[in-house]
């Protein structure tokens, strides 16, 4: 992500992104803060995203068990596996980052 005050290139660590859940941080550069705005191509790609790795993968998985309980099991692991990486990827990557005074 990129500092909307300095232009200073700030690589999105694990320790940045759960350390801010709400895309709030503070330049290493200028000391200054800004947030990570929450746009219509962000949401809609992160929904896609979580269908396509979550949902489906989640239906196969109980046709196969019949197991509520595994099938919740394999959907948290899904998130973890890959929502959660893409979600941080497109904080760093697609996120327009906006000022805050
Ligand atoms: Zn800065």
């Amino acid at each position: 992500m990129t500092c909307p005050h300095c232009s200073h290139d700030i690589p999105l660590t694990w320790k940045k992104y759960f350390g801010s859940p709400l895309g709030n941080h503070v330049c290493p550069g200028c000391g200054k803060n800004f947030k990570l705005a929450l746009t219509a191509s962000y949401v809609v790609l992160l929904v896609a995203a979580s269908i396509v790795a979550t949902g489906m993968p989640t239906v196969i998985a109980f046709f196969f068990v019949h197991s509520f309980w595994y099938t919740i099991a394999a959907y948290v692991v899904f998130v973890g596996a890959v929502v959660i990486p893409f979600d941080r990827w497109l904080d760093d990557k697609v996120r327009p980052s906006k000022p805050v005074h």
